[in-house]
């Protein structure tokens, strides 16, 4: 177990940081730390989870579910209350204002991650942070019949932003940039509708996509004027070498390209690996059939039940085996009866079965960790040698894509995949209602917005 205290400070320096972790980067001498992050916990759970919880439930629940190659072990670790204290005023300059009320607790749960952002360091590193949210629209029978139309045309990110946008009607950028954003279309596996959503991040970068460089996170103001570095990044070390005259035709020719022609170009490469790595068909599969019930089926049975017991890596273990043999059955009925009634509320003739109630409770929790999980996508350029081979950098990963003469090799991880709390559960029903009410009272004032499709 490694343990970190006062002494171990200078080799950690702030690098980002979430909702719910602020995640430092090693920078100091021991090569077995080198290229690693450690994630801090900002609030821990009411419920005192045993030390390592969170990597065992990555490990046993979500890798079960995702696949392993998505991801990596994560090290649990010992840190000091000092160690605490005295990172939060080291880094308290460098956490973006609006979060720094919000210090590490003192009893944070710490691990150390691999830096995806580095993923193939010492060659050049570019990783898009994607937030996919929600991707799905709920079909249950549990929900009122006054938001059933609504709910089955709007998606719950869409309907979120737009009573979001209600309370921040000044934040232009944020407004339009999420004008035409849908997460249906990311999850489409329809290449002209996530041409459609990633063209809008990229124009109008919004909170839910992040990129990185070589391990610096890169300004949105700054990733139209960056993206030409990756695809000229071979091109542009040959000609550091050579006279300042080729240097300048090579940048000339950059900025006569134009600005959309880079977008359209980072775009193409981004299509390719989302329709070719099946990760958003599987995220979009789990959450929809870990949350059949949607959240107006699950309060009434969390007011039933109450807070479940979580530490239990075993329980989680057997719900994730209840759940996957229940898909594995409604696999095989779909197989012989299409029209299986499996989304409008599969086990509804077991809704007094007390064993299938508690599944779903914990199944949603299960859901709602994949509805806000990250997904890294890393990639580096391939090389091309005089046979006209790629050559690829020296790791395991061997996905690649090509697209308009470059070739890309990428890897996919999947991060932010904690145990999600019970008591988050009203908080969640309340949200949505508020969610619902809004969106229907436009509705009714025939601001009908745009509809998303499933
Ligand atoms: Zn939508």
């Amino acid at each position: 177990m490694i343990h970190l205290s006062c002494q171990h400070i200078h080799d950690w320096t702030y690098f980002t940081e979430g909702n719910a972790h602020v995640i430092l980067k090693y920078s100091g001498n021991d090569p077995t730390l080198a290229g690693y992050v450690l994630r801090l916990t900002k609030n821990i759970s009411d419920q005192q989870l045993p030390d390592g919880f969170h990597t065992d439930f990555r490990q046993h629940i979500i890798t079960t579910l995702l696949g392993s190659k998505y991801l990596d072990h994560m090290i649990h670790v010992q840190v000091t209350p000092e160690f605490i204290k005295t990172i939060n005023d080291k880094i308290h300059n460098d956490r973006p204002s609006k979060r720094r009320s919000v210090l590490i607790h003192p009893s944070s749960h710490a691990s150390l991650m691999k830096n995806w952002t580095l993923y193939y360091a010492p060659e050049d590193t570019w990783t898009f942070e994607l937030k996919p949210k929600w991707g799905f629209l709920p079909k249950s029978v549990h929900i009122d019949k006054k938001h059933q139309q609504l709910k089955r045309t709007k998606c719950r990110f869409c309907m979120h932003q737009r009573l979001r946008q209600q309370h921040d009607t000044t934040d232009n950028m944020k407004s339009s940039a999420l004008h035409d954003y849908c997460p249906l279309d990311l999850y489409s596996d329809n290449p002209q509708r996530i041409r459609k959503a990633l063209t809008s991040s990229l124009t109008q970068p919004h909170n839910y996509l992040k990129l990185f460089h070589n391990g610096q996170l890169v300004p949105h103001t700054h990733w139209r004027s960056t993206f030409p570095l990756l695809f000229n990044h071979q091109q542009q070390q040959q000609q550091q070498q050579y006279s300042g005259q080729t240097c300048a035709k090579i940048s000339t020719t950059t900025v006569g390209m134009g600005h959309d022609h880079w977008i359209n170009m980072m775009v193409d490469v981004l299509v390719k690996i989302l329709t070719e790595d099946p990760i958003l068909k599987i995220l979009k599969r789990l959450q929809q059939s870990l949350d059949e019930y949607d959240v107006e089926g699950i309060y009434p049975l969390y007011q039933k039940y109450g807070q479940q017991p979580t530490h239990d890596i075993n329980h989680w273990k057997y719900i994730v085996e209840q759940f996957m043999g229940r898909e594995l059955q409604q696999n095989l009925n779909d197989g012989h009866k299409k029209n299986l009634d499996r989304d409008k509320g599969t086990g509804l003739k077991n809704m007094d079965d007390e064993k299938e109630e508690l599944q779903r409770l914990y199944e949603y929790l299960i859901s709602m960790t994949l509805k806000d999980c990250s997904v890294m996508i890393c990639m580096t350029k391939g090389i091309r040698n005089r046979q006209g081979d790629t050559a690829l950098p020296s790791t395991t990963s061997r996905a690649m894509v090509e697209s308009s003469g470059h070739c890309f090799q990428y890897h996919i991880k999947v991060v932010d995949v904690d145990m999600k709390k019970w008591n988050k559960i009203p908080f969640w029903f309340d949200l949505d209602k508020r969610i619902i009410q809004y969106n229907l009272q436009q509705e009714q004032q025939q601001r009908h917005g745009q509809i998303c499709l499933d």
